[in-house]
């Protein structure tokens, strides 16, 4: 077929931070495909790049074109469809299209590593036909097979057949449809331990209901599975799970950056009788390839990964579920700032197949497009298994003086609960031993030399650490200012459980936070701990609020509630709702009831009075009218641009350039807000400013902020600044 017609030009996106593609002549040899990698020249050194079209001419300046290096795949690693995915990213978030792909492939691939690895090993079935029937209508498959039957059962390792017949896989696929050969993945280990299957519970008429109406849905609806904690929403999933799977197809789950990867593949496990593959942070790059690939080739039915896992080739695609949907962890705070969550809905919008996005505290994204009715709500009311809801009751701080962050009547429900066998838990979303150092004679504060801010006492290394940038120095004992005594003042998880050993005398206390759980497999240790009813007490942050099920836990304490009551974002209070709403659904999930103390010295604020008579759908109806009267998201649509430079000034300027630039289109739905100062102006050395770009309708939105960064590429001074785009900020301050 080779003919003066081929497609000499390739549109490369490379791995750099320019919004655009570039051209190259194709390198010596077969055309590589779209969605395959190549080497290229990119100013003086090699990078590698992801073929993204093949044109006849080029749209650059003429004549000049330099040819790929070479071919890295003889086939395309990613497909139409996960190229579309790729550029819709590239677009929506504004983000140069090579960073895109470059991570929509796992780093082991970026990097530029073979796609197949000795792991995987090629043979010929018992059902290949005698090479000689192929030879005159397919003699690459006839050689090919004749290779594979003289290796016999041992099999061929697919990177000899990369080096001996390049090409092969191409020529291996009618034959691995037609089951003459097949590719076998480290079988071996995996056939040792096949997981135990065991029978989930029968499903009761609500989850019933959510199963109908999702594996009735003809193509893409968005499911919002509204389900109180404890109300078998994971039995939901596991039973559309077990269909899709029945039905050929395979299924995408996004779960949390939390640790708790392991314990959710664990029970999918158990309940589906095999092993998913899993893509999470504490994988080797050569795991997460084995996974991708396992995925791309559609051996893996089912994956199991966090955010990134949302670009994951599979072509069988059935059925997307994001878990836990309000967990910020979906979107990525730098870098390209994309939301899994919501690329997970455009992909299940794109294969046409249903999307659940679950959770016991939705957020007023999807609330409102469940009252638009764009998206399909499914409530779970009540918790699975008869466990009852828990209790929530505040405790006022005023009337009961907190000693080192726990008030009396905290401390005595712990005793009962503990005397009754339960087991407690204390929330403080606050890491370190206090977070102020001050001088008891001057007042002076310990503050970062690079940040605007104070330094955290961690009291365990004795020393203080900035939890904005990481700086750290040891404790001071003296005040550097007058040498006065300095005083630790406020509490962290690291005080509180020097408090809770002191006050529970002989009860096991285990803390759980970034710090306490640093090393590898400490998580998992802890959680085990915790699970198995041996700890008695759990102190710790956020890390231990997300769906963990500890049979024994009957009361939950929530420390310091306040910090969020004042917050100056304007989803502060839908933020303080869930976060109080997830770790109070850790109480009574068993038989015996839970209840939740919320230690505050605000009781007659207005939220608190709507969280315990309204729970958290009263908050989210509160919080959504507040939004559509004042016009935040979900009525509007936002993205901050931020800057930051050694001198402010800088900052400000390239910000001021983008402001410019927004107001040139007169669009009459856009509002520009700022620049302003970053509430944390100085952080690790640079100064920070902002700007808000806000539009009623999306389109303006996005015009702007086109136009914006077109202008700041073209402004020289504007390269004096670090600046990004983030399209549906979720953090403004
Ligand atoms: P969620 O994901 O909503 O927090 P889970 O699916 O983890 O809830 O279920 C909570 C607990 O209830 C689990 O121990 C689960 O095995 C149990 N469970 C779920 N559905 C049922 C059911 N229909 N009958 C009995 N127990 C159930
Ligand atoms: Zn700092």
């Amino acid at each position: 077929m080779s003919s003066s017609r081929k497609p000499l030009i390739l549109q490369i996106a490379v791995n750099v931070p320019l919004a655009r593609t570039f051209d190259y002549l194709a390198p010596d040899g077969p055309v590589p495909a779209i969605g395959s990698r190549v080497r290229v020249p990119f100013g003086r050194r090699h990078e590698t790049g992801i073929v993204v079209g093949h044109a006849s001419e080029s749209a650059f300046a003429g004549g000049r074109l330099r040819r790929a290096s070479r071919a890295l795949d003889d086939e395309p690693l990613l497909g139409e469809e996960d190229l579309a995915l790729v550029r819709f990213t590239s677009d929506y978030y504004h983000h140069p299209i090579g960073e895109v792909a470059a991570l929509a492939l796992p780093v082991a691939l970026r990097h530029g590593k073979p796609l197949a690895t000795a792991a995987e090993t090629v043979r010929a079935t018992p059902a290949a036909p005698e090479p000689g029937e192929l030879t005159r209508r397919a003699p690459k498959q006839a050689a090919l097979l004749a290779r594979l039957l003289e290796a016999g059962d041992t099999g061929i390792a697919a990177d000899v057949l990369t080096e001996d017949v390049p090409g092969w896989r191409r020529t291996a696929r009618p034959l691995i449809d037609k089951r003459a050969i097949r590719i076998d993945v480290t079988r071996a280990a995996e056939r040792a331990d096949e997981p135990a299957f065991i029978h989930g519970p029968e499903l009761n008429s609500d989850q019933r209901r959510a199963v109908t109406a999702v594996s009735t849905a003809a193509g893409f609806t968005a499911f919002v599975l509204d389900g109180v904690t404890g109300s078998g929403k994971t039995e939901v999933y596991l039973q559309l799970i077990e269909a899709t799977l029945n039905a050929g197809h395979q299924v995408l789950v996004l779960v949390p950056e939390i640790g708790l990867t392991p314990q959710l593949v664990r029970r999918f496990e158990h309940r589906l009788g095999f092993r998913p593959a899993a893509m999470h942070s504490s994988l080797t790059d050569n795991e997460r390839l084995s996974a991708w690939r396992r995925a791309r080739s559609g051996a893996a039915r089912l994956l199991v990964g966090t955010r990134s896992a949302v670009f994951t080739p599979m072509p069988n695609l059935g059925l997307v579920i994001v878990d836990e949907e309000h967990d910020h962890s979906f979107k990525q705070q730098e870098g390209l700032r994309y939301s899994a969550r919501d690329l997970a809905i455009v992909r299940a919008k794109r294969r046409d197949v249903p999307v659940i996005l679950g959770s016991a505290t939705p957020t007023l994204e999807l609330l409102k497009h469940c009252e638009d009715g764009s998206y399909t709500r499914l409530v779970l009311p009540q918790r699975a298994g008869g466990a009852s809801p828990p209790r929530l009751c505040l405790v006022d701080l005023n009337r009961h003086p907190p000693t080192e962050g726990l008030a009396a009547p905290l401390e005595t429900a712990i005793d009962e609960h503990l005397a009754d066998g339960g087991q407690a838990l204390l929330f403080l979303n606050r890491r370190g031993f206090a977070p102020t150092l001050i001088c008891t004679n001057c007042a002076h504060i310990a503050g970062c030399k690079r940040c605007d801010s104070r330094m955290t006492v961690h009291a365990g290394r004795s020393e203080l650490r900035c939890h904005h940038c990481g700086a750290t120095r040891p404790l001071d004992t003296r005040c550097p200012e007058c040498t006065g005594n300095m005083r630790a003042l406020g509490e962290g998880t690291e005080r509180l459980e020097q408090r809770l050993a002191e006050r529970f005398p002989g009860k096991r206390i285990v803390r759980i936070d970034s710090d306490s759980m640093a090393r590898k497999g400490a998580i998992d240790e802890a959680l085990d701990l915790a699970t198995r009813g041996e700890a008695d007490i759990l102190v710790g942050t956020q890390m231990l609020s997300k769906g963990h099920h500890f049979p024994k836990l009957t009361l939950v304490g929530i420390v310091n509630a306040d910090q969020g009551l004042f917050g100056s974002d304007f989803r502060s209070d839908e933020r303080l709702a869930q976060s109080i709403v997830q770790v109070a659904g850790r109480a009574g999930r068993e038989e015996k009831p839970g209840q939740v103390m919320i230690q505050t010295a605000f009781p007659e604020h207005r939220f608190w009075q709507r969280l315990i008579h309204g729970g958290y759908s009263g908050v989210a109806a509160d919080a959504l009218s507040e939004r559509r009267a004042s016009c935040w998201p979900p009525y509007s649509r936002l993205a901050l641009l931020r800057a930051s430079a050694h001198k402010r000034d800088d900052a400000a300027a390239c910000l001021e350039a983008a402001r410019a630039a927004a107001l040139e289109l007169s669009l009459p739905e856009l509002r520009v807000l700022g620049p302003v100062d970053a509430p944390l102006l100085k952080k690790a050395g640079r100064f920070r400013v902002q700007l808000l770009l806000e539009s009623s309708d999306r389109a303006s939105l996005h015009r702007a902020l086109a136009h914006v960064r077109q202008s700041l590429e073209d402004r020289p001074a504007a390269r004096r600044a670090r600046w990004s785009i983030d399209v549906d900020p979720v953090q403004l301050f």
